[in-house]
């Protein structure tokens, strides 16, 4: 099967993922094979791809926003799905189910998780195999091209807000506006939220206009209302200060990245007394995903796509490295 893999982690635009030919994957006990029909392109992938994120196996295919059909089933994993279902792979891939963060629901701080892309194969290929309880059914009213985004960007994003405790109504800051904050934003407005977005990129910005932002501005610049809750999905640790000045009083801020450059120091006052919250996100739990794809059907979430053959990896990878991707890039493997 064809695939593009990271083996060389560098600088996207001189370390490029090589198309190469790879067996075609056999299902273990409790995994089922997947047949891979689209795969979205989320900024983890750049940070495994530049060596952001030391490399957990190598040469990997990442990718973990997989969406295909059960091809067919491994020993075990029959009752849970059947050949033929659509379903997707996101980035947790399997966790220990014993540790303590496990045993208290928590399994997002598992000790020992391995995650889709990065220590497994992922979805940058035809076919890839996950464990049958960490696969997601998917949503008919959904296509495979606008539920892909959603199974990183959209369920990180959603986990995100709910650490950034916004409630009905409040105001709610979103500073960077790629993949994950054009996902967020529609769950927000369909919360009744009041949204202000800060990011560089007039089409960034342009978007938000359009998602029903009330405000936007430039990546640092400062809302005119002061926020109840915000969230950081720009990996630039400067960003920090300026968002915490901008909360209320006991507001909260939230860090969806898994990437972020250092955070300056701060001034105490100035950034966190008068109980501002300052929380990080840390991959998510079955649970964010199962209520985020429900939420995808309710809404129902658009997601802004924009297709790249799975040959032209590379190119997605260098337009979002740029900045250059309205919404999220997916990369077409194979019709469904
Ligand atoms: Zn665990
Ligand atoms: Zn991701």
């Amino acid at each position: 099967m064809k695939a593009m893999i990271v083996h060389n982690p560098g600088p996207i635009l001189t370390h490029a993922l090589a198309f190469t030919d790879l067996p075609i994957p056999e299902p273990r006990a409790g995994e089922v094979l997947i047949k891979i029909a689209v795969c979205g392109v989320c900024r983890t992938d750049l940070h495994v791809a530049e060596g952001d994120l030391p490399p957990h196996r190598s040469p990997v295919v990442p990718g973990h926003e997989a969406v295909g059909i059960v091809a067919r089933l491994g020993a075990g994993a029959k009752g849970l799905l059947k050949e033929g279902d659509r379903v997707g792979v996101a980035w947790l891939h399997a966790t220990c189910g014993v540790c303590a963060y496990c045993q208290r629901g928590a399994e997002n701080l598992c000790t020992t998780p391995r995650f889709t892309g990065y220590d497994e194969h992922g979805g940058y290929t035809e076919y890839l195999t996950a464990p049958a309880d960490f696969v997601y059914p998917l949503p008919a009213s959904v296509s495979s091209v606008q539920l892909a985004p959603l199974l990183c960007a959209g369920i990180i994003g959603y986990r995100a807000l709910r650490r950034s405790d916004v409630q009905p109504g409040q105001r709610l800051g979103l500073y960077g506006f790629g993949a994950s904050a054009h996902i967020v934003i529609q769950i927000a407005r369909y919360w009744g939220c009041e949204v202000y977005v800060a990011t560089r990129g007039d089409r960034h910005r342009q978007l938000a206009t359009a998602l029903g932002a009330v405000w936007v501005g430039e990546a640092n610049e400062t809302p005119p209302e002061k926020l109840h809750a915000a969230i950081i999905f720009a990996p630039a640790g400067e960003l920090v200060p300026v968002a915490l000045a901008a909360l209320d009083r006991g507001g909260t801020l939230a860090l969806a990245g898994i990437y972020m450059t250092d955070v300056p120091t701060m001034n105490y006052a100035a950034h966190l007394f008068q109980e501002r919250n300052l929380r990080s996100v840390t991959a998510n739990t079955r649970q964010d995903g199962r209520e985020l794809l429900q939420l995808a059907a309710a809404i129902p979430l658009h997601t802004h796509t924009e297709e790249f053959p799975l040959e032209q990896a590379n190119e997605a990878l260098r337009r979002l490295r740029h900045d250059q991707i309205q919404g999220a890039a997916v990369l077409r493997v194979a019709d469904g």
